[in-house]
Formats: structure tokens, C-alpha cells, sequence
């Protein structure tokens, strides 16, 4: 069921109070980047011919990404108004605030935009290693979960975040992924 959060915390534009999220919604709306992550470890593992550099690498890839969500609560979040809040669509807000203390909403975009290029390699390192790998020696397993990955993590992931969480972020006006949008 969705709550609403009480008058201090209102999403910018319209004034009207942000929605709140149930642990279930913010484990529902991690689905995507867990989906990413898993279908990018999966690339190692069929990609190498050696199994346990495949496993070695998958394990950096999985580490790489739980590191990155750790990145972005420590760096950005503390900038974001839903901070410690339950309106945080993913619950990074509330880990956030278990790593470190607030810090000014101003500056949200300034380190969002420093910071969200940490994570962008995930996006690119299984594309790049797989279609290097079906370049040199084709397998249909391998070019079938690079389909797989490129559709879950360019098209199903930032769809999935635009409808379900930044559409009613309180600071989707200074934020540079959805101004871009708009643009
Ligand atoms: S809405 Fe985004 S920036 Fe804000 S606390 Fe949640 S994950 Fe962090």
C-alpha cells in the first residue's frame, strides 16, 4: 500500500507530498540493477573458457556493483531531500544515513554529476568484453545474453527509474538525468 509522507517533505514543483515506499516497493524497485548485475556477472561466466577466471571476474563485476551502490549513498545521497526518508524509491536514503550525516540539498546535482560517471562502466565493461568475445569466436549463449544485458540495462533499467521513482522525486528539477530528459 503506499503512504504518503507527512507535509515536510513535498516533491518541489507541484507542492504535493512525496509518495512513500514500503520495504517490498524499494526491494521491487532495486530489481533492475540487480537484474543488471547478475546478467553482467552471467557474461563472464559464459564468456571466459576458463571457468574460474570467469567466476574470478564475475565476482569483481557482482563486488564492483554492490561497491557502486555503496559509492553513490556515501557521495550522493546525502545531498538528496529524501535522505533518511521513506520517499526514497530504492531505500539508498535510509542506508545513506547509516554511513554519514546530511549535507546540502543545494549541491545535489553538482555531485551527482561527479559522481554517477563511478558507475557508469557497468553499463559498458560486460557489453564491450562480450562483443568482443562473440567477435572473435561466435557463441549464440553469449550473443543471446548480451542482447539480454543491453535491453535490461539500457532500456528496461532507466525506463523502470523514470516511471517508478524520479517522476516524483522532490528533486528531479536540479537533477542532470532528468533535466536531460526534458531537454
Ligand atoms: S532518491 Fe536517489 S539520490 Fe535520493 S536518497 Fe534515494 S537513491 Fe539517493
Amino acid at each position: 500500500m503506499n503512504r504518503k509522507v507527512p507535509n515536510n517533505h513535498r516533491n518541489s514543483k507541484d507542492c504535493q507530498p512525496a509518495r512513500e515506499y514500503s520495504g517490498a516497493q524499494e526491494l521491487v524497485n532495486n530489481i533492475p540493477y540487480i537484474a543488471m548485475t547478475v546478467l553482467g556477472a552471467a557474461i563472464f561466466v559464459v564468456g571466459f573458457v576458463d571457468p574460474a577466471r570467469g567466476w574470478i571476474a564475475a565476482s569483481a563485476y557482482v563486488t564492483y556493483s554492490v561497491m557502486g551502490a555503496i559509492w553513490i549513498m556515501t557521495f550522493v545521497c546525502p545531498h538528496c531531500q529524501r535522505w533518511n526518508t521513506g520517499s526514497c524509491p530504492c531505500g539508498y536514503g535510509r542506508f545513506a544515513a547509516r554511513l554519514g550525516k546530511k549535507k546540502d540539498s543545494d549541491h545535489f546535482k553538482e555531485k551527482f554529476k561527479k559522481h554517477i560517471p563511478v558507475i557508469v562502466p557497468l553499463w559498458f565493461v560486460p557489453i564491450l568484453f562480450g562483443a568482443g568475445l562473440v567477435v572473435r569466436s561466435f557463441s549464440w549463449p553469449l550473443l543471446v545474453l548480451l542482447v539480454v544485458f543491453a535491453l535490461e540495462a539500457f532500456i528496461v533499467l532507466p525506463l523502470f527509474s523514470k516511471k517508478r521513482g524520479c517522476a516524483e522525486c522532490p528533486q528531479r528539477d536540479s537533477c542532470p538525468w532528468m533535466g536531460r530528459k526534458r531537454q
